[in-house]
């Protein structure tokens, strides 16, 4: 009788294991034609200023144009400091009130950026808002699943040391993270085995600092030991992120992904790029704009967009090419 309990305690405690270590599963399907296409854009929420609106009004448009699915936001989402609670009107002011167009009245897959972390970081995360604008989908981590593609959501602020050792004037709200390093190693356990396990034609991740950049922050050294390794062992085919206010490709020196900027959603045009002769970079524009993707079983189109809605950069990649070659 002892040694029964003692099976079901450890098998129910293995249980409670095998949940922890997945992340959020969330099934967005596809159009009838088996394409998928959504919007990404970063960096945004300033009541509509810093050209936010104009940004928006561009968004509508090719939302409509392509039939977007969703919408993916890479953080960085209310300036300057997140939202102060789940009941912040800077949630209406700069989300429900500027997304308006008819096409973007889809669901927004979010993370958390920097700028998220020194305010109510939980406030983002809660059903409440949803309530306010049933839209709204924000988590730390998490995997957006339409069989065709797979999107990785990852929470890559903790990653950065300086939060933690040199935050200066800001004040960043950990609540729910822990000491960091477990946190980090758990996650990346978490999506490697995610990974791994994936049979997605293509496969996304998300997160809202660069790996790769020649933007203002450039590159994030903690991510290219930490997590670009784990990338390039299961084949993604791109990483998409914000925090660089521009818009941005360049491609893996290593491996076949590319490094997809699009933190262009307000306040830009900084003017410090740096190493423009960078290996592998094919595009960087520092002013406002957004990115679109449109996938279909065998080819990927991602699109770039200033402000008045011109594509001022395109990128093609296909699955029959890659596989032939
Ligand atoms: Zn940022």
């Amino acid at each position: 009788m002892m040694s029964f309990l003692f099976t079901l305690v450890i098998s129910f405690g293995l249980c409670i294991l095998c949940a922890s270590a997945e992340l959020q599963r969330f099934a967005h399907s596809s159009k009838h034609d088996g394409s998928l296409s959504f919007l990404v854009l970063g960096d945004w929420g300033r009541r509509g200023a810093y050209n936010q609106s104009q940004v928006a009004f561009q968004m509508g448009k090719v939302g409509e144009k392509l039939d977007v699915d969703f919408v993916v936001s890479t953080g960085d989402n209310f300036y300057d400091n997140g939202l102060t609670s789940e009941h912040d009107n800077a949630f209406e002011e700069s989300f429900t009130k500027i997304y308006t167009a008819k096409s973007l009245q889809k669901q927004w897959y979010s993370v958390l950026g920097n700028h998220d972390y020194r305010g109510d970081a939980e406030a983002q995360l809660s059903p409440v808002l949803r309530e306010i604008d049933s839209r709204w989908l924000c988590l730390r981590s998490f995997i957006v699943d339409s069989e065709l593609v797979e999107i990785f959501f990852v929470d890559t602020t903790p990653f950065v040391d300086d939060y933690f050792t040199e935050p200066q004037e800001h004040k960043y709200d950990w609540r729910g993270i822990g000491p960091q390093k477990p946190y980090i190693t758990s996650l990346l356990k978490d999506l490697e085995l995610a990974l791994r396990g994936s049979t997605a034609k293509w496969k996304i991740v998300v997160g809202h600092h660069a790996i790769r950049s020649v933007g203002h922050h450039g590159d994030t050294q903690q991510l290219i030991n930490q997590l670009l390794p784990i990338l390039q062992a299961n084949n993604i085919d791109f990483y998409v992120n914000g925090h660089d206010h521009c818009l941005e490709h360049i491609s893996d020196t290593e491996s076949p992904i590319e490094f997809l900027t699009s933190g262009a959603g307000s306040k830009a045009w900084r003017g410090d790029i740096k190493q423009m002769n960078r290996k592998g970079l094919n595009f960087f524009y520092d002013g406002q704009g957004f990115m679109s993707v449109k996938l279909t079983h065998t080819d990927a189109t991602i699109e770039f967009y200033d402000v008045f809605g011109n594509v001022i950069h395109r990128l093609t990649s296909s699955k029959l090419l890659r596989s032939s070659m």
